[in-house]
């Protein structure tokens, strides 16, 4: 239960309708974006998803060929297990704001099939400023949460290291509180016990991200949403 008075909730209410809007105006003008050449070969600009009121905001690195046709971050398999270690964690996706670093599918053909590959310098150089820095701006996220390395570089600090830093609270330009898990990708690679183990620590770090993003709301409300 909020302890929140009339005012406050009708002030929390304005801010909310503020920033959703601003965020659907945004999703709007990226539809079209061709900054860089990775629209050439994209389905669909894959934006970003959710609450855009949320404390919370995940950021992954880029959408491969489930989230390309479909327009949503983290569909398919590596999706089906983020929504259950946010399950277990205390979350939904409505709770949260859910977006990339880049916003079109970086893919490259090879032997005849086409993979995905890791976004370049240049292309993340466009889209970086135009669209995220700009959710970030409306959104003012009070914890951010970067699924996997690529994503923790280009937020907290390029030389992150994923395997020694995941789990710890760090400053960035972006925010007071940032945090890294491991990507759900990556656990899905993974067997047996040590899939299990991975699981879990993706499941404790969802879990600190939302605690942290409960302590830093200034009313300090019961819940976080
Ligand atoms: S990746 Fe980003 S900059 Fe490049 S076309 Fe897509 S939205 Fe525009």
């Amino acid at each position: 239960m909020s302890d929140l008075t009339a005012d406050e909730r009708a002030a929390r209410e304005g801010v909310r309708r503020q920033k959703c809007e601003a965020v659907a105006k945004l999703y709007a003008s990226a539809q079209d974006c061709t900054g860089c050449g990775l629209h050439r070969t994209r389905t669909r600009v894959v934006f970003g998803t959710g609450n855009a009121a949320s404390p919370l905001m995940l950021i992954g690195e880029g959408p491969g060929a489930n989230e390309d046709v479909q327009g949503e971050p983290f569909v398919g398999r590596a999706g089906k297990l983020l929504d259950e270690c946010l399950f277990y964690a205390g979350m939904k996706r409505e709770h949260i704001y859910l977006t990339n670093i880049i916003k079109c599918r970086a893919a490259i053909e090879e032997g005849g099939r086409v993979q995905n590959r890791p976004p370049t310098a240049e292309e993340l150089d466009e889209c970086v400023p135009r669209w995220l820095r700009n959710q970030m701006e409306i959104i003012q996220p009070l914890v951010i949460c970067c699924i996997g390395a690529p994503a923790a570089k280009v937020v907290i600090n390029s030389n992150f290291s994923i395997m020694r830093e995941r789990g710890r609270f760090f400053e960035c330009s972006y925010s007071s509180h940032a945090i890294a898990v491991l990507h759900p990708a990556f656990i899905l690679r993974q067997e047996g016990a040590e899939y299990q183990r991975l699981r879990g620590l993706l499941i404790d770090d969802l879990k600190a991200a939302k605690e942290r993003a409960i302590a830093a709301r200034s009313e300090a409300p019961k819940t976080l949403f």
